[in-house]
């Protein structure tokens, strides 16, 4: 007995050491996007990809304030190493609990925000706006987004060649903080000789946190593209500090939770074809 127990011991050492998973929590649901398609390509993706375990909540809330009971509780992220933030939630203004939300990420745990993310939790102050490093108010027609990468020594980005979207949501650019770094942007032939151009990937410090951030994926074929799921990929681990080979490998533990919150019993606005009407 004593040699079997002996080597279970060393086996759980080595995995606790340098090869131990990520945890990651990804958060979605909302207005005007397919989240339970688009929640399932994200953890497959991200999964195959980075030796991270990716935990989905999603809210079946299709309205503009769905509501995530986790965030009431100011240690909601406790036992995670990041947060994926995939929420669509404009209506969402209570600071208390805006104030849980981003606290974590102030407190040093890494965040990757999507898309509708910078959308959201419009409190009429810069709370969420200094997390996320840029304020966006809406978006144009859904066209091809020309992506060009502006930085090409950015770990994130290295390597990466610019690519052509689908028809995608350039979401513009009201602010850039200072805190906030550039790495990619996304132009948009409008027709009649008009463009439109915005960052649409960039990295923020946030109070010495690392934050990285996408406007792109409101489709879910944008989602699925692996170009994209690269993007992501190498954001979150960077955004940990893991952008190295040894967590550039598959995820080969098991499937994590997945928890699916309920439309709560007051009426919820149907999804539309588009985000949020502008602020
Ligand atoms: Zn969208």
């Amino acid at each position: 007995m004593r040699p079997t127990i002996a080597f279970l011991f060393l086996g759980v050492a080595s995995l606790s050491a340098a090869d131990a998973p990520l945890r990651a929590l990804l958060v979605c649901g909302g207005c005007c996007h397919d989240y339970a398609k688009q929640s399932v390509i994200l953890r497959d993706g991200i999964q195959a990809r980075a030796n991270i375990q990716v935990d989905v909540v999603i809210s079946e809330d299709k309205g503009t304030k769905p509501w995530f009971p986790m965030y009431e509780n100011k240690d909601w992220a406790k036992g995670y190493d990041l947060i994926i933030h995939d929420e669509c939630a404009a209506e969402i203004k209570d600071m208390a609990f805006v104030g849980n939300v981003v606290n974590v990420h102030k407190n040093g745990l890494p965040a990757v925000n999507l898309h509708c993310a910078m959308h959201s939790f419009r409190t009429g102050t810069d709370t969420w706006f200094e997390f996320l490093g840029l304020q966006s108010s809406g978006h144009g027609p859904q066209k091809p987004i020309a992506i060009e990468f502006t930085d090409a020594s950015h770990p994130i980005t290295q390597g990466m060649a610019n690519w052509t979207t689908i028809n995608e949501e350039l979401y513009n650019n009201l602010k850039v903080f200072p805190t906030a770094k550039p790495l990619a942007l996304g132009n948009q032939d409008l027709g009649s000789g008009k463009n439109a151009t915005a960052v649409v990937a960039w990295t923020n410090d946030y109070h010495g946190t690392r934050v990285f951030n996408t406007t792109l994926g409101h489709n879910s074929d944008t989602v699925a593209d692996e170009r994209y799921l690269n993007l992501v990929v190498r954001g979150a681990l960077w955004s940990c500090d893991k952008l190295n080979a040894a967590y550039l490998k598959p995820y080969a533990g098991p499937q994590g939770r997945f928890e699916t919150l309920a439309v709560p019993a007051k009426p919820a606005k149907e999804a539309g074809a588009g985000d949020p009407p502008k602020k």
